[in-house]
């Protein structure tokens, strides 16, 4: 890989000098993709040069989170992609016919991730991440094989059920061998007007994933930031501009600098 001999697969090439992170959830819901959206542009501004490639095939959102509203532009054999808030963007809904259901086996999941780092003109980038499909399904081991240098970030609620499955998620990492860099936990409160947080989910999952996944790989899988319940994060992620651009000075936006600062 990153070598001379191979400038026909521009990713390879960028592969040895692009960090790439992949994020994980056991479950669908616990904010995967709002994460993966935010630290995307997160990282941008901090003036890193990023991409995002959007292989959550049963809910694409990463193209109305970052209010992407065209599909890569052909070029001779390539595909450049849009650019969102200085971040360049591939998801898998941009091929999809709108309305349509999407039903996708293993083998076509792979071609199509594939193709996202073969034929997409990525340039030089410092990042990508990728967002992935909740759970434990096939297109984690496809990462870990065509991007064996690929790190997971996990990303959990605090609740027992969703940190189980986290876990889960977490270890198949372990056996691909891949590293686990650290554990997100989301919706971790809700901040009251008297100054007292609400736990809705309940607490600790973040911390007893990244306990359990320490555990697993031997080694230190950190706990890399809790990001509250806000409705600011919702409202900015539904109109195509992530929080940490639009609210910059909210808590869930300085939780998500600081966890993109982290990676
Ligand atoms: P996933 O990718 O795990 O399925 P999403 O990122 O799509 O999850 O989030 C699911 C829903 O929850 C979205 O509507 C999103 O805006 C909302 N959401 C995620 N995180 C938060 C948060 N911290 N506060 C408020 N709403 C959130």
């Amino acid at each position: 890989r990153g070598t001379d001999a191979e400038p026909q697969i521009p990713f390879a090439q960028a592969t040895s000098l692009t960090k790439v992170f992949a994020i994980a959830s056991g479950k669908g819901g616990v904010g995967k993709s709002s994460v993966t959206a935010n630290l995307a542009v997160a990282l941008a501004e901090d003036g890193l040069r990023v991409g995002v490639v959007d292989a959550d095939i049963y809910g694409f959102s990463i193209p109305r989170m970052l209010g992407v509203t065209r599909p890569p532009t052909k070029v001779d054999d390539m595909l450049l992609p849009p650019i969102a808030h200085g971040v360049k963007v591939v998801s898998i809904g941009m091929f999809v016919p709108a309305g349509q259901p999407v039903v996708w086996r293993g083998p076509m999941l792979h071609r199509a991730l594939q193709q996202f780092l073969a034929d997409v003109f990525w340039g030089d980038l410092d990042v990508l991440l990728l967002d992935l499909p909740p759970g434990t399904g096939d297109i984690a081991i496809s990462v870990a094989q065509l991007l064996p240098g690929s790190q997971i970030v996990v990303v959990t609620t605090p609740q027992d059920a969703a940190a189980e499955v986290a876990e889960r998620a977490g270890s198949v990492a372990v056996q691909t061998r891949q590293q686990v860099v650290g554990v997100v936990e989301n919706m971790s409160w809700l901040d009251q007007p008297d100054g007292s947080r609400l736990e809705i989910f309940g607490s600790g999952g973040g911390r007893r994933v990244a306990d359990r996944l320490s555990q697993l790989t031997g080694g230190d899988v950190p706990l890399l930031g809790q990001i509250p319940l806000d409705t600011r994060l919702r409202e900015a992620g539904d109109a195509g501009t992530p929080v940490v651009l639009s609210d910059p000075d909210s808590p869930a936006a300085e939780a998500l600098r600081d966890i993109a600062r982290g990676l």
